[in-house]
């Protein structure tokens, strides 16, 4: 394929940008070179517990300038999801603060407490959890058949010792208590890059599915989505998935490289 004729790249971030906090050195070259061309980028996330500001000061860190608008996040595909989906609703939302105020800031109608009017529930990766939230979301969900959507499906995420539980774990709880699952939004779904193509084509009339390149170390998250929301895909192999993973799994990447340097290269 001619790299070239890319318009809009989506950037998972650790494993593809940086590896925890050391950032690769051909990520700022290849950035740059993107933004020299007049094409876009958006550094795309799961993380539904950080606001996007968090991660603006974690970039900023490593040395990459970036602001709001250079985001695509699971909460901001949430937020889409249900203005598109089920607009005018009250939403009884499990997530943390940063996270409720990302969904009213789209103009989603959320309700902090447990209440008879609810009309759907939404669940981040709430690491604000309480027992009490777990208890609403388990009464809603017995006593009425609402909407039901959650932004992550991940059922961990990484710290720096190993893992804590995330969305997709809680959610499990709620289902050993209710029997139900929500309709999940982030990757692998195909969300986020339908909403970030619908966002950058009002600025750019040439991006669409063939324009757009997903990029990413996960098969079965970045990859995937990319190849549910039917646009290009380049596995690298600087993070988590090896050639065997790629073997393994049913969803195949268009693209492997070693990682964004030869990227860089076929973009020049
Ligand atoms: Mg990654």
């Amino acid at each position: 394929m001619d790299f070239s004729k890319i318009r809009l790249f989506l950037f998972d971030m650790d494993g593809t940008l940086y590896l925890g906090n050391d950032l690769f050195p051909f990520t700022k070259p290849m950035l740059d070179e993107i933004k020299r061309q007049g094409k876009t980028y958006l550094f795309m996330t799961n993380n539904s517990s950080k606001s996007v500001n968090d991660y603006v000061k974690k970039l900023d860190r490593l040395g990459i300038p970036a602001v709001y608008d250079d985001f695509i996040t699971s909460s901001q595909a949430t937020a889409d999801y249900l203005m598109a989906n089920h607009p005018g609703l009250r939403f009884y939302v499990c997530g943390t603060e940063s996270f409720k105020t990302e969904l009213r800031h789209a103009g989603v109608i959320v309700c902090d407490t447990y209440s008879e009017d609810i009309e759907g529930i939404v669940m981040g990766y709430d690491t604000e959890l309480t027992y009490q939230k777990l208890d609403d979301v388990s009464k809603l969900l017995t006593l009425k058949d609402i909407p039901y959507i959650a932004a992550n499906p991940d059922f961990v995420c990484p710290t720096e010792y190993g893992y804590v539980p995330d969305c997709g774990s809680v959610c499990g709880m709620i289902y050993n208590a209710t029997g139900k699952n929500p309709h999940y939004i982030g990757k692998p779904r195909p969300e986020m890059p339908l909403t970030a193509m619908a966002r950058i084509s009002k600025k750019d009339p040439l991006v669409c599915k063939d324009t757009t390149l997903v990029v990413g170390d996960r098969v079965y998250t970045d990859i995937a989505c990319g190849v549910h929301a039917g646009i290009h895909s380049l596995l690298v192999l600087s993070g988590e998935s090896t050639m065997e993973d790629v073997e393994k799994s049913d969803v195949k990447p268009e693209f492997i490289m070693r990682d964004c340097s030869e990227l860089l290269e076929k973009i020049k």
